[in-house]
């Protein structure tokens, strides 16, 4: 199969029309009219992506700043390495939704890829802010500094970081897919260990305003992983030639890969905590992978772990789904500005 190198995409392409022939390798003028898009029921991804605008600095962590030293030695290390392992996750995908964008022949695919890079930008940025309220600046410098050395989290991340990097120094279709399989799995699966640790810590009362946040990005993965798994249907329909055994067997492969991957992490950064039953977890991780397969059209590779066997993790994840109103709900409706309303006066 050949591999063209793609071109990034100019900016004003007068001679092409301004709905796009293709989402990549395509023609588009560069201009974007909403309401003449190639996949119409994309501009309610767009609004539903820009509907969920917050700041990290809006989320209130008085509370967390005094309870933090209470937590058990077991829970601190916990909170700084997986804050460290989310770090790892948000700061590259700023980096490939920007790095998608230049290739992508559609405008409407620039737009939402412009706000999932910006979405990211703020989870990056709401790290540094949750750890400066809690810790010094040696152990924030220390838990960013994971992702570099943490040998289980190394290899954790080693293949994501190969297939990103292999997009950057050759853009073809092939590397794209490839991308974006890996970008459906840190949306849709990478982060949700580390967002079940801090929820379980919320249902314990503990670190509520660092679980808000969290709860805030992750809806926002939620719709970045739609978005994302909507994007790769449509590269694999409009190039059909990709669309081979090899290469599903491919994602497949790597599917299961980041499981065990995500397993074994789950199991060592969150091995003796209360609350948490890492047997659950792996079919909570399990379970993701299979959602997020499914959303790209591919078949569930987990027959066992088609339901979330953590149940009480619905409260503050699957809300997001759906209208029902109980706990996040009731959060957003208190989330208020709290930077406006001085909510760090009572610190
Ligand atoms: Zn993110
Ligand atoms: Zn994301």
């Amino acid at each position: 199969m050949s591999q063209t190198l793609l071109e990034k995409v100019k900016t004003l392409e007068p001679l092409h029309p301004n709905k796009s022939t293709g989402v990549f390798g395509g023609k588009s003028s560069g201009i974007l009219n909403w309401n003449d898009i190639a996949y119409p029921h994309w501009y309610k991804m767009y609004k539903r992506l820009i509907g969920n605008y917050w700041q990290a600095d809006e989320v209130n962590m008085s509370a967390d700043v005094k309870q933090f030293a209470k937590l058990t030695q077991a829970e601190q290390d916990a909170y700084l390495k997986i804050i460290g392992l989310l770090s790892t996750l948000d700061a590259p995908q700023t980096r490939t939704a920007l790095l998608i964008s230049l290739y992508a022949t559609d405008p409407s695919v620039q737009s939402i890829m412009a706000v999932i890079a910006q979405q990211e930008a703020v989870h990056n940025e709401s790290y540094s802010y949750v750890l400066s309220s809690v810790v010094s600046l040696d152990e924030q410098n220390e838990s960013f500094q994971l992702g570099r050395k943490d040998p289980v989290l190394l290899k954790r991340n080693e293949h994501i970081m190969e297939v990103y990097n292999n997009f950057v120094e050759e853009p073809t279709i092939e590397n794209i897919l490839k991308t974006l399989v890996y970008s459906a799995l840190l949306e849709g699966m990478f982060f949700y260990s580390g967002f079940a640790f801090f929820y379980n810590l919320a249902r314990h009362n503990k670190m509520v305003g660092t679980s808000t946040m969290v709860s805030y990005i992750n809806r926002d993965e939620l719709e970045h992983g739609r978005f994302i798994a909507e994007l790769f249907r449509a590269t694999l329909a409009e190039n059909p030639q990709y669309n081979t055994n090899e290469f599903v067997d491919w994602v497949y492969r790597h599917f299961k890969k980041s499981v065990e991957l995500e397993i074994e992490w789950s199991s060592y950064v969150l091995a003796d905590l209360e609350g948490i039953d890492l047997e659950e977890m792996a079919g909570y991780v399990k379970y993701r992978a299979n959602k997020m397969l499914r959303m790209m059209g591919l078949n569930e590779i987990y027959p066992q772990h088609v339901e979330n066997p953590m149940k009480w993790i619905r409260a503050y994840v699957d809300n997001f789904d759906g209208t029902k109103t109980d706990f996040f709900e009731q959060k957003s409706r208190q989330y208020t500005k709290t930077s406006d309303l001085n909510g760090f006066d009572d610190l």
